[in-house]
């Protein structure tokens, strides 16, 4: 009998155990989820002559924005202004907010990069 109970106990427990594990899956999909809706959202109204087939396979229609996040014939000096600026506002929310050394080093290594890959192409390209 207490075999019995002792391997109930082990099979509640993995149960769940494994329930726990999929909700933190399940929670880490919905965040990738939602990154990805709020990619494409901001995709939306900054790719002038590279516009994507947003609504596919419902429609071909490619909304041709007049701003770009690339071209600077689609004023990208501004959106890149705009976009620096959001980026940097956020992360100061951010840092508000998390005080865990594992955001903040997440955030440190996003300004570095924030930094580093317009310099990499800087000395790269010229
Ligand atoms: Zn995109």
């Amino acid at each position: 009998m207490a075999d019995v109970q002792r391997d109930l106990k082990f099979v509640c427990h993995m149960g769940v155990c494994g329930a726990a594990r999929l909700l933190v899956w399940l929670a880490l999909v919905m965040f990738l989820a939602c990154a990805v809706l709020v990619h494409l959202s901001l995709d939306f109204p900054f790719h002038a002559a590279d516009a994507h087939k947003h609504f596919w396979p419902l429609t071909d229609w490619r909304f041709h924005s007049p701003l770009s996040y690339w071209n600077d014939h689609h004023h990208a000096r501004w959106v890149g202004v705009l976009e620096l600026g959001l980026v940097l506002i956020s992360m100061a929310v951010l840092w508000q907010r998390f005080h865990s050394r594992w955001v903040r080093a997440a955030l440190l290594a996003g300004l570095t990069s924030l930094a580093a890959v317009p310099m990499f192409f800087w000395w790269t390209l010229g």
